[in-house]
């Protein structure tokens, strides 16, 4: 055994024996540091001061016994093994030592080979209790470290129970670390068991080794996309991950973007590409009536995409946080009114739909946007006839509510399923074109309808049987000026 700076106190008041136990240990123990002490008061003084790997003191000392310091040594130094010499025949007192937390004890006349055995393993036992506190201090260090990354961090032994969840693994999971810790991942986690053996394990850290792969789990119903690599140690298998699943949506939104928007810009370019050649053809005798009709073609189809485009921006604008609504008096009545004309003006070659306008003759003038609800009540009205293929009644009713307007939209149409009927409000969403009867659109109506109601501090509901037509309901806190001048007066200056 190596005893470099190993250091141990001997107490006893045999001054005969403090000089001659501390030679022979020098002999037997290479290197070992002793401090000698006659009294109990003298070693609690160097006990204060030095973390001794093992302290021998005598049972009988004068002034003090010795178990009364070892109860003391107890206190100041907890880990410190203590031997304790007796004299022939004090076995109670050696038991009494050993039940107060005594290491061992050695009798009078001492055999030496007994005593060095006995505090070499004493010596040993602190060493390795000194090294497990530090092993423990080192895990407690990692484990701060590890409470604050940003990364989800758990940690699988090797019997596949998990040992560690870290605050960021429960901020992204949802997870807490009580509900997984000391449970097997294949069961606790869900998912891991097909996703657990996927899943990269490296043999050694280093980020050259590591490669990350993206898997979906699905915790409480919501699917979460996380790139994950484990690293192998003694133990087990750390594995760190991220959130990908808003990138994953932004990405799968910027490829429903393409996708749609390019589909929905190609239609009218095409048409009014058509037009346009069939114009320019000189073999052809066009009457001034077919170039009216094409001409009106371009024109239309212009307009969509004059719509399609400025239904982008507004989008942009609205997630960039740049909307900023007007705040004008109008009248609701005469804007309702004149939407519908509009639209009852675009619906000619659509004979099988029937506009219904029931509006109170007058509603009192009000305060807001009248350009943003006009593009709310052109969208959901649009929606209506466009999702009415074979034709039907289409509803439009005002109503004045408590502090409030109300604006109902109704159809006689498709319908939409239930489990589609809040998704549709989503960016660029639509429901399968299919369901639709091929329909055509970019998924932005409804989300920017959605959105300028928000932004006026109202909201769009939506009710719908699949095959028997939907209703949109638009609710909006709207003042009517004379209220408000009046809520403005009656507030206290
Ligand atoms: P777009 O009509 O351009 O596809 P919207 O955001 O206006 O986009 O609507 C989203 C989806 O909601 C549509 O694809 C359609 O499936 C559905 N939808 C909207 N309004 C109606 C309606 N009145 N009747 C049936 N389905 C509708």
């Amino acid at each position: 055994m190596n005893e470099n700076g190993t250091r141990i106190l001997i107490v006893d008041d045999d001054e005969a024996l403090l000089e001659a136990l501390p030679e022979a240990l020098q002999l037997r123990m290479n290197g070992i540091g002793i401090d000698v002490s006659e009294s109990a008061q003298r070693a609690l003084e160097l006990i204060r001061e030095v973390d001794y790997d093992a302290i021998v003191t005598d049972i009988k000392l004068p002034g003090m016994d010795g178990l009364t310091l070892l109860n003391e040594i107890k206190e100041l130094r907890p880990g410190t093994p203590t031997l304790l010499i007796t004299g022939h025949g004090e076995h109670d007192l050696a038991v009494q030592a050993l039940r107060g937390g005594a290491y061992d004890f050695v009798q009078k006349p001492i055999d030496r080979d007994y005593f060095v055995a006995s505090l070499e393993r004493a010596i040993r036992v602190r060493r390795l209790d000194r090294q497990v506190e530090e092993q423990r201090r080192e895990l407690e260090r990692h484990a701060r470290v590890l409470q604050h990354v940003d990364r989800g961090v758990f940690l699988v032994d090797d019997a596949g129970v998990i040992q560690f969840w870290n605050p960021a693994a429960a901020a992204i999971t949802g997870l807490d670390p009580e509900q997984l810790v000391g449970r097997r991942a294949d069961e606790a986690l869900p998912g891991w068991d097909v996703v657990g053996p996927e899943v990269p394990v490296a043999m050694e850290p280093g980020p050259a080794l590591l490669e990350v792969k993206t898997f979906p789990l699905e915790i409480d119903g919501r699917e979460l996309w996380l790139s994950i690599s484990g690293v192998r140690f003694e133990d087990g298998v750390v594995y760190a991950f991220r959130n990908l699943t808003e990138e994953r949506a932004l990405d799968e939104l910027k490829s429903d973007f393409v996708a749609t928007v390019s589909h929905e810009l190609r239609t009218p370019l095409a048409a009014i590409y058509g037009c346009a050649r069939t114009l320019l053809r000189r073999d052809l005798q066009l009457g001034d009536d077919d170039r009216a009709r094409l001409l009106e073609v371009v024109a239309q189809e212009s307009e969509r995409l004059t719509r399609i485009v400025g239904d982008i921006l507004l989008a942009n604008q609205i997630d960039a946080g740049r909307l900023r609504l007007k705040d004008l008096e109008f009248d609701v009545a005469e804007l309702v009114r004149a939407v519908v004309d509009e639209m009852e003006a675009a619906l000619t070659g659509k004979e099988d739909i029937e506009l219904e306008l029931s509006a109170p003759e007058s509603l009192p003038r009000v305060s807001g946007d009248e350009d943003k609800l006009r593009q709310v009540l052109l969208n959901l009205i649009d929606n209506a006839i466009k999702y009415s293929p074979d034709g039907g009644r289409v509803g439009i009713r005002v109503e004045q509510r408590d502090g409030g307007l109300q604006i109902a939209v109704s159809d006689e149409g498709l319908g939409i399923p239930y489990e589609e009927q809040q998704r549709i409000f989503g960016k660029f969403y639509r429901v399968d074109p299919q369901q639709t009867r091929g329909v055509g659109g970019t998924g932005l109506g409804l989300y920017i309808s959605r959105e300028l109601v928000r932004h006026m501090d109202g909201r769009v509901t939506v009710t719908s049987r699949e095959g028997h037509g939907s209703t949109f309901v638009v609710d909006l806190p709207l003042l009517p000026i004379t209220h408000r001048e009046q809520a403005v007066i009656s507030q206290p200056a």
